[in-house]
């Protein structure tokens, strides 16, 4: 993130860069940040068109967008259709259980802390949101899911799971704060299975080297209809 000569706008420049397993496993994905910054101005900007306020103002080049200055809350919101990855783990769910209803977990940001879970009264009480806030988030998050399962689902890929975030950002016509999606919707952030074979086409590639990372991100852009 860099900062511009307008105190409410940055620029946000995407790395080849890939992290795992709380920063254990690194490695550079040549090609992966220009991917993904298309992948993601696609996202955002679908979901602006459906009334979802973002952080995306405009791409500026391969590697980099404008977007709006925000104050990131400390938290991973958390969306889970189906359950693997550390649900799994967690709880002993079987991989691939379809879930009755989206699930929403919320976990503290704190790479120190492996960023745990938490629930809404830990929230609270540390003064990480409001009430009111999580109220909005909750009900934008539940509507950026059903956005995203039918924007993948119309390109035969399955939404098993995502991450995202959200911060206060200034609106400049209404002259106050609000809540907006911020950081970035791509293959590095969501569980992304193809609908009838189920080979993955995200992360989890980098995570449990199963080889052909970028071909995966390429495929998901591929069909997005980005290249
Ligand atoms: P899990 O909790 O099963 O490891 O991850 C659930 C979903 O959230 C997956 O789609 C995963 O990619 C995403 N996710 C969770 N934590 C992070 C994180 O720290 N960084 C990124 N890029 N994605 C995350």
């Amino acid at each position: 993130i860099y900062e511009t000569s307008d105190k409410n706008l940055l620029i946000q420049h995407f790395k080849d860069d890939a992290t795992a397993f709380n920063n254990q496993k690194k490695a550079s994905i040549e090609g992966k940040g220009v991917l993904n910054n298309r992948i993601s101005e696609h996202i955002l900007t679908s979901l602006s068109h459906c009334g979802i306020k973002t952080h995306f103002i405009k791409r500026i080049n391969m590697r980099e967008q404008i977007i709006k200055k925000a104050e990131i809350f400390p938290i991973e919101f958390i969306v889970r259709n189906i359950a693997t990855g550390s649900l799994t783990k967690r709880l002993g769910i079987t991989e691939g259980t379809q879930l009755d209803q989206p699930l929403l977990e919320y976990c503290y940001k704190n790479d120190d802390l492996g960023d745990p879970l938490i629930s809404k009264e830990h929230i609270f009480n540390f003064g990480w949101a409001t009430k009111e806030e999580i109220k909005i988030i909750d009900k934008m998050t539940k509507r950026i899911n059903d956005f995203l399962i039918g924007l993948f689902r119309g390109v035969g890929i399955k939404l098993i799971d995502f991450k995202i975030e959200f911060g206060k950002a200034w609106n400049k016509e209404k002259g106050e704060t609000e809540i907006v999606l911020a950081d970035e919707i791509s293959p590095d952030t969501c569980r992304l299975w193809d609908l009838k074979t189920e080979k993955k086409m995200d992360k989890d590639r980098f995570r449990k080297d199963l080889g052909n990372i970028i071909e995966g991100y390429q495929e998901v852009a591929r069909r997005l209809g980005i290249m």
